[in-house]
């Protein structure tokens, strides 16, 4: 068997995961859409760590604290997972933290709720950034580095979701992961599996298509994005992907519009703002599974997954994997506007 025989040349990595997360079957939505559907739970991967983002930060803090680094820079939405496990990574690691954030109006601050509770409570110092800074959110970055640099610290910059080639590492092990438990299920070594999950900022996107590469694993990574369009991610996960090739000497054949597969059709209101239908789906997984989906990034792909599933049950073959990438704290700013659905 292919699995475990090619040695993955993995960059130092910091346990700060509770990994391996499970593989859970979902039966009665797998009978509802003729499919094996399962869940990989990375929202278990801690509980105020939940999420994707401490995969990636495992490799990316394990990079600061060999670079001699005291202070960690990142940058994000408001409620922005990545940020949130940032900061208590970083304060566990004994790191200064400061998030860039952006907001409307950084003068009058969004309340002190989900992610944001958190980030305060950890004592990240929170820069607010309007939208038209957050795009030039490089320079920003820079910026701030440079004045820690002047007051005597040493930071490392975490560009925004983790999502480089050092963070992709953190998916190329969760699929190592995938391919243990897959290994384990009937019809385990011929049948292919498709991936399903969320696409952000296309960290996690980039680390699942190496980690299939390098395992030799038969499956199809298919992301949803839940902001931005399909030739945005073409181009972001194929840089990120190509650098991570570049930089670790990978040696692996690797094409954007053969390897990259992007469903675009579910970002729906925009990124961050949830409508009717996918509230709907989060309550009827919630209520059919006791699995909850976050209204900004898992509940958009989930509705995706299921509203294609619906076109064509075929669509993704027999077997489907969605990774649960977390994002639990996203739905209580949101109980508002999930209330009249309870
Ligand atoms: C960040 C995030 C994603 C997207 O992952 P990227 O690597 O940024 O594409 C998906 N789900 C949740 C809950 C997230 O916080």
């Amino acid at each position: 068997m292919a699995i475990g025989m090619k040695k993955i040349p993995y960059p130092v990595r910091l346990n700060l995961s509770r990994t391996p997360t499970p593989l859970e079957p979902l039966s009665r939505l797998s009978e509802k859409f003729g499919v094996d559907l399962y869940v990989k739970r990375d929202d278990l991967t801690g509980a105020d760590l939940t999420g994707n983002k401490i995969r990636k930060l495992e490799f990316l803090l394990a990079d600061a604290l060999a670079g001699g680094c005291d202070t960690v820079i990142t940058c994000g939405a408001a409620q922005s997972n990545h940020a949130r496990a940032t900061a208590i990574a970083a304060v566990r690691l004994g790191l200064g933290v400061r998030l860039l954030l952006r907001t409307r109006d950084p003068d009058n601050p969004p309340p002190l709720e989900g992610n944001i509770l958190l980030d305060r409570l950890v004592g990240a110092e929170i820069v607010w950034l309007t939208f038209e800074e957050y795009g030039r959110r490089a320079e920003m970055l820079a910026a701030e580095a440079e004045s820690l640099r002047n007051s005597g610290k040493t930071p490392y910059l975490i560009p925004e979701g983790g999502s480089n080639a050092m963070g992709a590492w953190g998916y190329v092990r969760a699929v190592e992961e995938l391919a243990f438990d897959l290994a384990t299920l009937p019809g385990a070594q011929e049948q292919p599996t498709t991936i399903i999950h969320a696409t952000g900022s296309g960290g996690t996107t980039a680390g699942l298509i190496l980690g299939v590469k390098l395992v030799g694993l038969n499956a199809r990574v298919v992301g949803i994005n839940v902001c931005n369009d399909r030739d945005y991610f073409l181009r972001v996960v194929g840089d990120i992907c190509q650098t991570a090739i570049d930089t670790y000497k990978l040696e692996l054949p690797f094409s954007p519009e053969r390897d990259i597969e992007i469903v675009d059709g579910y970002v729906g209101r925009g990124y961050g703002k949830a409508g009717s239908e996918e509230l709907s789906l989060i309550r009827e997984v919630a209520r059919s599974e006791g699995i909850l989906l976050d209204p900004v990034y898992t509940g958009k792909a989930f509705y995706g997954m299921s509203q294609e599933l619906q076109r064509n049950p075929e669509v993704f073959g027999g077997r489907i994997v969605f990774v649960h990438t977390g994002g639990l704290f996203g739905l209580f700013p949101m109980a508002d506007q999930i209330a009249p659905l309870l």
